[in-house]
């Protein structure tokens, strides 16, 4: 495993863009856990709690779930021990609030963020990319139908069954985009004026070249 000293990145970029199987080879890589908003947020709609219940109304529509529910979730999570050497934020922060908060949660814990990676892909590529995107129900793995196909037509290398997300679809995919426009490009100049910004153009890129950038950006070369 890589030596990764404290390791806060932030994965940046529209839904489809590549950050979510990027945050889990650099997971693996340096042994520090991924957060997914998106995952987190699906979990609590699968075990029916409050929050779960409360999010799934947006999360259907393609809009953003509150602020307050977020910022609770991610207090909560990035508190763990498992976050001592560093975590992976993958799809937060969304909105220049988030961003904030979270500089202020990590200014108390004495920590800071390493870098902001961001993930530039044409619009065309990424709708693409959702329409033929499938997840594991167990393991979480991430294949596209085209680009990166499973094992077998409807299974994960580790024998979960493979489903299409519900807002993978036409509609909700033109929402989630309009949503990622407005209030989360913002976050672009954001991050460039605290000098924490890397710019993948990841468009027409396979995951490996992407992740190799990456990684050369995280060894500092
Ligand atoms: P994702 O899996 O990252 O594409 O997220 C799926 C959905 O969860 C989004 O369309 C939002 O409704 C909600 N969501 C995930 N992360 C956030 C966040 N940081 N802020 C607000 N809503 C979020």
């Amino acid at each position: 495993m890589a030596d990764s000293g404290d390791m806060v990145i932030i994965m940046l970029g529209p839904p489809g863009c590549g950050k979510g199987t990027q945050s889990k080879l650099i997971s693996s890589k340096f042994g520090i856990p991924q957060i997914s908003t998106g995952d987190m947020l699906r979990e609590e709609r699968e075990k029916g709690t409050d929050v779960g219940r409360r999010s799934s109304v947006f999360m259907d529509r393609g809009e953003l779930v509150p602020d307050e529910l977020i910022l609770e979730m991610i207090n909560r999570r990035i508190e763990k021990e498992d976050c001592n050497k560093g975590f992976i934020l993958d799809g937060f922060p969304r909105t220049l609030e988030q961003a904030k908060a979270l500089d202020d949660i990590l200014k108390k814990m004495g920590r800071s963020i390493r870098q902001v990676f961001y993930f530039d892909v044409p619009d065309s590529e990424l709708i693409e990319r959702l329409g033929g995107r499938i997840s594991c129900v167990v393991c979480g793995k991430i294949y596209h139908k085209k680009f990166n196909p499973p094992p077998s037509e409807d299974k994960c290398e580790c024998g979960g069954y493979l489903l299409q997300r519900p807002d993978d679809n036409p509609e909700v995919i033109s929402q989630r985009l309009e949503v990622y426009r407005k209030l989360t490009l913002p976050l672009l100049d954001y991050y460039r004026g605290k000098n924490k910004l890397f710019e993948i153009h990841g468009g027409g890129k396979t995951i490996e070249e992407n992740s190799r950038i990456i990684l050369k950006a995280l060894s500092g070369e």
